[in-house]
C-alpha cells in the first residue's frame, strides 16, 4: 500500500517509489562507503517539492537497494505497485540507483503493456544529502514530467522513461554512459522525448503512443536463462562451446563487431549453428552503440545470420537482454521468440 497524503480531488497525484541508489544514500561514518538510506531523508532534503501544487504519496521498498542488487523480482515489485495504484495517480516516479537503471527501464517497457501514463525513473550522481547534489533538481523535474499534460489534458508522457539532468529519455532507448557526469544517461539512437532547461521542452513527435485501446496488462514473468556473449579478436573455441553449452541456455545477446560482424572461423560459425539448432535463441547487437546490425553488409554478419543467429537492429543490449527474459517468461517457443524479437513492442526498436 501506498503511504498517502491528505487527499484533494483535483489537484495532480504523483506516487512516488522509492527503490534505493545513490539519491538516498548516506555515508557510512565507519567505512566511508555510501549506503541506501529511507525515503523520510531523502524528502527532508528537498523541501522545495513542498512548493510543487501536487499530492504526492510515496511507496518504498522495505530496504532500500543499490541497483545492483536488483533482479527480476524488485522489477516486479516496481511494476506491481504502479499496477496496484494505475487508476488512482496521474503519473509515477521511481527513484532508482543508476547502475541497472536502463535494465528497470527496459523491463517495465516490456511488463507495463498498454501503458498510457508516465513513469519517470530517475536518480543521481551524488547523494541528496550533499551540498552539490544532482537528486534535488532530478528528482523535482521528474515529478513536473510526471505531472506534465497536453492540451488536451491526456499525459504528456505515456511511457518509461529515464530523466536525467538535462534530457529525458525512452527508457528502453536509454543507456548509462558515464559514472561520473552529471549527464550520466544517453540514448544513441533516439532522440530525447524532452530537453531540460530553462524551460522542459518536450519533442511530442517523439513519444510514444499505445497503438490500441486496451487496458493496462501486467506481465511479471522473466525466464532468466539468459546470457550476453561479448566477442573480442581471439576469442576461442573452449570458451564459445562452454557458453553456449550452459545446461538451460534458452537464449543469448551476441555483442558483435560493427554493423554484426563476427569471427568467420568454421568452428566458431558450427558452434553458434549447433547452439540455434538445440533452439537457443541467439540475438545480433553491435558493440557500437550508435548504428545499427546489418548483417549481410559483410561477408562476416552473413556468415552469423546463415548460422540462425537473428538481428536485434539498433536495440540497446539492456533492451535486448531483457527483451529475451520477457518473452522466455510468456512461455513463447523459441520460434515465436525469434519473430517478437524482430519486431518492436514499446518503442524499443525501429
Ligand atoms: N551504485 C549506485 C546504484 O546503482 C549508483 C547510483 O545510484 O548512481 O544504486
Amino acid at each position: 500500500m501506498a503511504n498517502t497524503s491528505t487527499a484533494s480531488k483535483d489537484r495532480t497525484k504523483i506516487l512516488i517509489i522509492y527503490t534505493g541508489g545513490t539519491i538516498g544514500m548516506i555515508e557510512n561514518p565507519k567505512t566511508g562507503a555510501l549506503e541506501p538510506f529511507d525515503f523520510d531523508h531523502l524528502m527532508d532534503n528537498v523541501p522545495k517539492i513542498k512548493m510543487l501544487d501536487y499530492k504526492i504519496d510515496n511507496f518504498q521498498f522495505d530496504v532500500p537497494i543499490d541497483s545492483s542488487a536488483m533482479n527480476p523480482k524488485h522489477w516486479s515489485e516496481i511494476a506491481n505497485v504502479i499496477h496496484d495504484n494505475y487508476d488512482n495517480y496521474d503519473g509515477f516516479v521511481v527513484l532508482h540507483g543508476t547502475d541497472t537503471m536502463a535494465y528497470t527501464a527496459s523491463a517495465l517497457s516490456f511488463m507495463l503493456e498498454n501503458l498510457r501514463k508516465p513513469v519517470v525513473i530517475t536518480g543521481s550522481q551524488l547523494p541528496i544529502g550533499e551540498v552539490r547534489t544532482d537528486g534535488e533538481e532530478n528528482l523535482i523535474t521528474a515529478v513536473q514530467v510526471a505531472a506534465a499534460t497536453d492540451v488536451d489534458g491526456s499525459p504528456m508522457v505515456q511511457e518509461v522513461a529515464i530523466l536525467f539532468e538535462n534530457y529525458l529519455w525512452r527508457g528502453n532507448r536509454s543507456t548509462k554512459h558515464s559514472s561520473d557526469n552529471f549527464n550520466a544517461f544517453k540514448s544513441s539512437n533516439y532522440p530525447p522525448l524532452a530537453k531540460i532547461g530553462l524551460e522542459i521542452s518536450y519533442k511530442k513527435d517523439m513519444m510514444w503512443r499505445c497503438p490500441n485501446q486496451e487496458p493496462l496488462k501486467l506481465h511479471c514473468n522473466f525466464d532468466t536463462n539468459v546470457m550476453y556473449m561479448d566477442l573480442f579478436p581471439g576469442i576461442t573455441e573452449t570458451v564459445v562451446r562452454h557458453l553456449l553449452s550452459t545446461p538451460g541456455l534458452k537464449g543469448v545477446v551476441m555483442k558483435t563487431f560493427g554493423a554484426g560482424n563476427g569471427p568467420t572461423d568454421t568452428w566458431f560459425l558450427e558452434a553458434v549453428k549447433e547452439a540455434v539448432d538445440r533452439g537457443v535463441v541467439i540475438v545480433n547487437v553491435s558493440q557500437c552503440d550508435n548504428g545499427m546490425v546489418n548483417p549481410m553488409l559483410y561477408e562476416a554478419g552473413c556468415g552469423l545470420y546463415q548460422a540462425g543467429v537473428i538481428s536485434g537492429h539498433d536495440l540497446t543490449s539492456e533492451a535486448a537482454i531483457t527483451k529475451l527474459m520477457y518473452l522466455f517468461g510468456l512461455g513463447l517457443t523459441p520460434g515465436l521468440v525469434k519473430l517478437e524479437m524482430e519486431r518492436p513492442l514499446s518503442g524499443e526498436m525501429n
